[in-house]
């Protein structure tokens, strides 16, 4: 019996608490076995045994019932009830039966829940309190009992309460443990399904992809041809057919990326003027054939270029108009496009699309927005759609940290407002955006091949033999040869022989897929496509692909179904201009960025980035072409960008307030995500990071660098604007066409003739940022010293000590940095400070002039990470001393559009 009763407390199929209720019961039976002798009288001793018979059937029946907490209830009041007995007649509180009553409070505790645990708790203990009252004040109605007897009572009840406690106990902390067990096993069980469902979604995507590829392309085929125009209406629905059955594919993949957290946002820079004709000339059309007016109206102040993820919001507007449009039998469609300033660097983007049609009951708007929910759908039972639509749109928008709001008169028509915040990239505005100006009709005109490339060679690599002949047959008539691959290795093979201008290679293959094949064509000993531009043919859709694809170094990618004109287009930005005929008549190829990434056409050598503490005025920044990669700034407010979040002053006023602020370098994700964004506009990036042993930021581009073939970082040895003219040197040297190792040469050369050195007004903010220890500060506050900060061998070491006022301190430190005249090269200075005034500034100049006059003196101010490192009231005077190889940019004048 015990062996069975064991067995069930640990069955899992039984519910916790039907396992605690028999758990905590028999604990208390034995309890009251024990209690047997303390019985004085006969009738004592079998009201208990009747009691225990009792409690036998109540926990019997009550399981059977599936009645646990009536049972528990009943059993708590028997408890309750033969309490005051055993109590009196055993000889109240000179006896063991108080202990005993503990377990009265825990079995309550245990088995029962709500209002009644609380109720029975405040019955023991209004219990007990009237049992120890009446046993003071009436001590005759208590049995008498011995003190030997009591005595050994109370003990023995104690050891047994204290066993019997600490039993059930072990027996509670096992059955949670199992339970804990048991339900991680489930977690990981249910995680390892939701990816093989996220794995199911996705290749299923891709298998789907593939089939559909061969239909779309060989339809293509059909519809060139010369074909009756019942055959090319059959072949139109076939096209419309297949688009359908692509676009319900991406909206399932989607779902399931959002839904299990893979949805990443990919901000990259984009034109806007770009973006809105893209989504005019697919709506355009599409609201022309229902005999609806399409109407732009597009704020002409909103910057010519934006950061943000241009594939994603391009998404959210089609769905929108694709809806408004299908909602819509009559009237109009509009998209209204509106910004404002956030701050200097930032707007707030407005997109509106408003229709004429249907509109949405009232009661049905909160629901538009749940996955696979068609609201209406008397209504709507002819208007295709699967109720995924709006469901994505809302979650990307969540995603880019937007709103989406809904305005809606059922059957007047519907507005979707979409409000998304976008960093600035251009601030050139985008000026008169107007639908004429950018809309093209293409239906219906013949096709024709945009260009003829006889003598040009390319190679198509892929598993499928039916993806093979559709990229053959729609390249056909440009007239290029084409050869054909059907694994990586095939294609190894032939590019050991021959040269190819292209190669288009499918990302999915067996035994070695597309990326594989990649690396190994580009170390490939004595191949002869070593440096061909490949271009990724994929079925994986999405713009994070384009990170993928880009960092693996593939000139672009193109997801399937391709269409010819796409093809064509990729082809021809890819091949040689000399093998090229252009064909004029034909119609321009559309081009569709989330679809086709090409860059290297345009893509220039060798880009020179760093930091935004490399403080560089933003006109010499510009003309060098340098990038920064902005570090953090963080205060108790949170996490700011450094220059776009928040700028010096804001933060030299925080300081003021008495209130800290620290810098952090970007993350490895950050400079990842830099680079990738920088390599659409170069080959090759020099990265040029400050002093490895003053900061994070070396080995966190280090790290990132090691996910990318083409960037080189390298610690500058120094921080602020001297770090600043080691990136100038090699900007310029990079605008100058010098070869990678030259500049990297010249960058870690010119190390050793950089002068940098800071005076420091106050050194609390070193203390703050743990640079000096907290005596050190005290002591230099008390004898008005000054620390001159300089970077030697990448290490911020304490140069020496002015002493006195800060002006008296400042005149020293201009003076014996500017010591040795004849070393220094006086053709520029940055006097770079954080926190000075206009007056002060001035002093400094002039004293700079009296000891040494410069060509050029730049006055800049520090970036708001180095200021949060330094405090306000600091300033260096930063320039070059003498090295007639090393600097190569000041010895032509070119740059002095820059100052
Ligand atoms: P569907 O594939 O059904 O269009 P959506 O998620 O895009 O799915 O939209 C969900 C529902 O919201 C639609 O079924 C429709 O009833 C309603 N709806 C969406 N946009 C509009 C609109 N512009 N006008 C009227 N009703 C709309």
């Amino acid at each position: 019996m015990i062996k069975k009763w064991f067995e069930i407390v640990s069955d899992h199929r039984i519910s916790l608490r039907e396992r605690m209720f028999r758990i905590v019961t028999g604990v208390c039976m034995i309890a009251i076995t024990f209690t047997l002798p303390m019985g004085r009288s006969i009738w004592n001793i079998l009201i208990m045994v009747a009691s225990l018979v009792l409690m036998a059937v109540i926990v019997k029946a009550s399981i059977r019932r599936k009645r646990v907490q009536t049972g528990a209830t009943v059993i708590a009041v028997l408890l309750l009830s033969l309490f005051p007995i055993t109590f009196f007649s055993a000889g109240g509180f000179y006896s063991g039966v108080p202990e005993w009553f503990v377990l009265c409070f825990i079995y309550v505790c245990i088995t029962l829940q709500g209002r009644r645990r609380t109720v029975f708790f405040g019955l023991c203990t209004v219990e007990t309190m009237l049992c120890y009252g009446t046993a003071f004040y009436f001590p005759e109605i208590a049995a008498p009992s011995s003190s030997h007897n009591a005595l050994f009572d109370s003990a023995f009840s104690m050891i047994m309460v204290g066993l019997l406690t600490s039993i059930l106990l072990m027996f509670l902390n096992k059955m949670y443990e199992e339970e804990n067990a048991l339900s991680q096993r489930q977690k990981k069980e249910i995680e390892e399904l939701n990816r093989a469902e996220n794995h199911f979604f996705s290749s299923m995507s891709h298998e789907i992809r593939t089939p559909i590829n061969t239909i779309i392309g060989l339809n293509e085929i059909i519809l060139r041809e010369d074909i009756s125009e019942e055959v090319a209406e059959n072949a139109r629905n076939i096209q419309g057919a297949s688009k359908m059955l692509l676009s319900l594919i991406n909206d399932i993949l989607d779902i399931s990326k959002i839904k299990s957290g893979k949805m990443e946002i990919v901000n990259v820079s984009y034109e806007t003027g770009a973006l809105f004709s893209e989504i005019v000339n697919m709506i355009w059309i599409k609201a022309k054939e229902k005999g609806l007016e399409f109407k732009l109206q597009v704020d002409s102040s909103i910057p010519s270029m934006l950061c943000g993820d241009e594939v994603r919001i391009k998404q959210i507007l089609i769905n929108l108009l694709n809806n408004a449009v299908k909602y819509t039998s009559e009237g109009s469609v509009t998209l209204s496009v509106r910004c404002e300033r956030q701050t200097v660097n930032r707007v707030r983007v407005w997109y509106s699309v408003e229709d004429t049609g249907q509109g949405v009951k009232k009661e049905n708007i909160p629901y538009i927005f749940n996955a696979f929910r068609r609201v209406d759908e008397e209504r709507n039972r002819y208007i295709e759609g699967t109720g995924l639509g709006l469901s994505i749109v809302q979650q990307l928008v969540n995603l880019m940290g937007g709103e989406i709001s809904v305005n809606s008169v059922y059957t007047k028509g519907s507005k979707f407002i979409v409000m998304l915040d976008q960093d600035i990239v251009d601030e050139r505005e985008l000026g008169t955006f107007t639908l004429a100006s950018r809309a093209r009709a293409h239906e219906g005109e013949p096709y024709r091949q945009s260009f003829e490339a006889p003598e040009a060679h390319i190679l198509v690599v892929d598993d499928n033999d039916m993806n093979l002949m559709v990229v053959t047959k729609l390249l056909a008539d440009t007239k290029i040869q084409i050869d054909t691959a059907s694994s990586g290795a095939e294609c190894l093979r032939l590019t050991q022989s021959h040269h190819y201008d292209c190669i288009l290679m499918d990302h999915m293959m067996p035994e070695m897929d597309g990326i594989q094949c990649l690396h190994a064509l580009r170390m490939q000993p004595a191949g002869l496509c070593q440096d061909a531009p490949v271009v990724a043919l994929t079925a994986n859709a999405g713009s994070d692909n384009q990170l993928l694809y880009r960092k693996e170094g593939f000139s672009g990618y193109l997801a399937k179904p391709v269409s010819g004109a796409l093809l064509e287009a990729a082809v021809l930005s890819i091949l040689p201009k000399g093998l090229v005929q252009r064909n004029e008549e034909a119609r321009q190829a559309e081009i569709e960025k989330d679809i086709l990434i090409f860059e290297q056409a345009q893509r220039r050598s060798i880009l020179v980035t760093t930091d935004s503490v490399c403080d560089l005025p933003a006109s010499l920044r510009r003309n060098f072409n340098i990038s920064v990669c902005p570090y953090y700034v963080c205060t108790e407010e949170g996490r700011f960008l450094d220059g776009q979040e928040m700028y010096p002053d804001e933060l030299l006023m925080h300081i003021a307030g008495g209130r800290k602020g620290s810098s952090q370098p970007p993350e490895v994700e950050d400079y990842e995500r830099f680079f990738a964004e920088k390599l659409t506009e170069a080959q090759n990036i020099i990265h040029i990071t400050m002093a490895k042993h003053v900061s994070e930021g070396y080995q966190n581009a280090l790290e990132a660098a090691k996910s990318f073939e083409n960037v080189t970082v390298i610690d500058s040895g120094h921080l602020s604007s001297s770090m600043g003219l080691a990136v100038l040197c090699a900007a310029y040297m990079a605008e100058h066409h010098a070869a990678k190792a030259e500049i990297v040469e010249a960058v870690k050369r010119m190390e050793h003739f950089i002068s940098s050195a800071f005076i420091i007004n106050s050194t609390h903010m070193m203390c703050q940022s743990g640079r000096i220890s907290k005596k050190i500060q005290i002591l230099c506050d008390a004898l008005l010293l000054h620390p001159v900060l300089e970077l030697k061998k990448s290490r911020m070491v304490v140069g020496r000590m002015e002493l006195g006022s800060f002006s008296q301190a400042s005149k020293r430190y201009i003076r014996q940095t500017l010591q040795d005249t004849r070393n220094i090269d006086r053709r520029i200075l940055f006097i770079t400070y954080s926190g000075m005034e206009e007056k002060q500034l001035q002093h400094i100049q002039s004293l700079v002039q009296q000891y040494c006059p410069f060509e050029r003196v730049y006055l800049q101010k520090a970036s708001s990470a180095i200021a949060s490192n330094c405090g306000p009231g600091s300033f260096g005077l930063l320039f070059l001393r003498r090295d007639d190889a090393a600097v190569p940019f000041f010895e032509t004048p070119d740059w002095n559009g820059a100052a």
